[in-house]
């Protein structure tokens, strides 16, 4: 088995299913995707709560931006923020505002478009592809590239060169990514932090920095 299969499957057994992305739709997963840019999940989620009303993208397009900007400053950056949403529904009315239409489209092509828009960096546009549109992507974050790091694994400058050494070395699928992305935060959130505790960690047999005695 593949070691980051195996590492997958360690921290599943730990933690269990996380149930990524909170969201009750897949406009609220973009917007979310959007807004947790450079905050805390909480900060976030307090913005979609005063969005909430005026969730579907027809009605956010029409919304003056002065006053989204209002409503999403938990979320920190707001005025940037708002701009950014109203760039991707600029471009997201030009497939009719249709998520099928998205889901219809080559993952390549999709993401191509995605990161067209002014905004939306890969970290972004991946998490909307993957959690938005349950189509297989790996998402890579910087907890990502600290933990596998950490582990012994080669962690490359460019984003696109880390996604693929995990898009290729597991099974292309979209619950597996989803899944494995989530429990790679949960981890770092927990345990391998900044400080990491390597005394409770479950991957410690198999950790470089650990053998080094971190
Ligand atoms: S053993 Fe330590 S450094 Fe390695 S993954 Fe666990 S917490 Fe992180």
């Amino acid at each position: 088995m593949d070691r980051l299969m195996g590492i997958y499957n360690k921290l599943y057994r730990h933690y269990g299913p996380q149930h990524w992305w909170p969201g009750d739709t897949r406009f609220e997963i973009v917007i979310g995707a959007i807004l947790t840019q450079n905050t805390s999940w909480s900060n976030v989620e307090k913005a979609i709560v005063n969005m909430k009303p005026y969730l579907e993208p027809e009605i956010l397009h029409r919304m003056d931006v002065n006053r989204l900007a209002e409503m999403i400053k938990p979320s920190g950056f707001f005025n940037v923020k708002a701009n950014r949403i109203r760039n991707f529904l600029d471009w997201f009315s030009g497939k009719g505002y249709s998520f099928s239409r998205l889901m219809e489209m080559d993952v390549e092509e999709l993401r191509k478009e995605l990161l067209g828009i002014n905004g939306v960096g890969r970290e972004t546009a991946d998490s909307i592809i993957l959690y938005g549109l349950g189509k297989p992507v790996f998402v890579i974050d910087a907890y990502t590239r600290r933990l596998f790091g950490r582990l012994g694994f080669d962690m490359p400058d460019d984003y696109d060169d880390v996604r693929v050494i995990f898009e290729n070395r597991l099974d292309r699928h979209e619950g597996l990514f989803n899944e494995y992305h989530a429990l790679i935060v949960r981890h770092s959130k927990e345990c391998c932090r900044k400080k990491p505790d390597c005394a409770n960690c479950i991957l410690a047999s198999d950790c470089a920095a650990a053998a080094e005695k971190y």
